[in-house]
């Protein structure tokens, strides 16, 4: 299985061992607890000392296949699986950072990790330096100073900037940091960051990998010495994932190369349709030639990705004229689910944010971010079309 394509992994990994009543898909354990005749079996598996389940804040069939599929797919030893991606997020930096400790990252992570850095860690006497995003130089200087961990996120959300992982992999081994990457918007099958000389990587399983916008989780995965460590912080902290959504976004895997080659082919149809489109200022997309870490997105990338983000001329009010004139849309917060969904940064992954805050993040007020869904390209870029012509005739009513 390790040896096989990131395609027959998603369907066949991880689930054969959990499998029961010779049934062909991995029930859903809702039990809460196993029982045990043998009081001395019981104790030798809570003690860890032999194969087998005591409580499900520990451990659980169903989402111990789901963990066995994703750890698989990111080429690592062993996964831990949480209640939602922020809770793998910051778990895991619990797990490691202690006070008195430095943390790297880039100005421009998730809005919920960011807020991790700038409020919670503070808090702990953990310092945090927060770098331009793309700034490699500025970077590799901070982690020179030393560090314990160093965190990225690439691409980012939703400005679709993109950092060198080996690069800044190589600077952290040099001063003993561990190298942890949200791997969200990319997916297992854009882009492996463990290959690229990172420790951990995490995701927010809510998104591409269920696929289907119906169940909330988050996922770590990297050597079994580190997962480990995240395991007990997990068993003890509990926020450990449901088995109900263990089972949907286990369901949500088996198509996840399929959805997210025609939402990476489709995403690079739009951003060219796009950039041709007069009421729209930029486009930010790591395919593009024109993206300023294109090369780098080549390199480390096997596709682009779903994701992709216009600055609308006439900024918010451009936004909300247009904004329901689209068909196959969902105005939702989320993003990474077989419908197309747009948001504004504004009230989604930047809304925590001042209007100062936004701008010093070089967030636009007239940016808006596209998931791009499994649709039919066609449709998707007719339907963009259409709203566009209304939003012109719209303006030209103005003047
Ligand atoms: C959504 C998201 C998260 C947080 O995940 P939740 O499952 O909503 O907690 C973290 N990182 C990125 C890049 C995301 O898009």
């Amino acid at each position: 299985m390790e040896q096989a394509g990131s395609g027959t992994k998603v369907v066949w990994a991880g689930e054969k061992p959990f499998r029961a009543f010779g049934a062909t898909q991995v029930p859903v354990v809702l039990s809460v607890a196993y029982d045990y005749d043998d009081v001395d079996e019981w104790y030798e598996t809570a003690l860890g000392n032999r194969p087998g389940y005591t409580y499900n804040r520990m451990d659980n069939p169903t989402v111990q296949a789901f963990e066995a599929k994703i750890r698989t797919l990111e080429c690592a030893e062993a996964a831990v699986a949480f209640s939602s991606g922020m809770a793998a997020i910051s778990s895991a930096l619990y797990t490691f950072l202690r006070p008195g400790d430095r943390v790297v990252s880039v100005k421009d992570t998730y809005g919920g990790t960011n807020k991790i850095f700038t409020e919670f860690l503070p808090n702990i006497d953990v310092d945090v330096e927060l770098c331009t995003t793309g700034d490699h130089d500025q970077m590799e200087r901070e982690i020179a100073k030393g560090c314990k961990i160093v965190y990225l996120e690439t691409p980012t959300n939703p400005t679709l900037k993109i950092t060198d992982i080996n690069r800044l992999a190589k600077a952290a081994k040099a001063v003993g940091a561990l190298v942890l990457v949200d791997n969200t918007f990319a997916t297992p099958i854009n882009q492996n960051p463990l290959r690229l000389g990172a420790d951990l990587v995490i995701h927010s399983a809510t998104k591409f990998l269920g696929g289907h916008a119906d169940a909330l989780g988050g996922v770590v995965c990297g050597a079994k010495a580190l997962t480990d460590k995240i395991y007990h912080y997990r068993e003890i902290n509990g926020a450990t994932m449901d088995p109900w959504s263990a089972y949907l976004i286990l369901r949500g895997m088996k198509t996840l190369k399929l959805r997210v080659n025609q939402q990476s082919g489709s995403a690079m149809e739009i951003a060219k349709f796009l950039q041709s489109q007069k009421m729209v200022e930029a486009v930010y997309y790591p395919g593009l030639p024109t993206h300023p870490n294109h090369d780098i997105a080549k390199r480390q990338m096997h596709g682009f990705g779903a994701i992709v983000s216009m600055v609308l001329k006439g900024e918010m009010e451009a936004i909300k004229v247009m904004l329901p004139k689209l068909k196959y849309a969902n105005r939702a917060g989320n993003l990474g689910a077989v419908e197309t969904i747009y948001g504004p940064a504004r009230t989604t992954s930047h809304v925590e944010c001042t209007l100062e805050e936004r701008q010093i993040l070089g967030i636009s007020e007239g940016l808006l971010r596209m998931s791009v869904g499994i649709e039919d390209t066609e449709d998707l870029i007719a339907d963009l079309k259409q709203a566009f012509e209304y939003l012109e005739s719209k303006l030209e009513q103005h003047v």
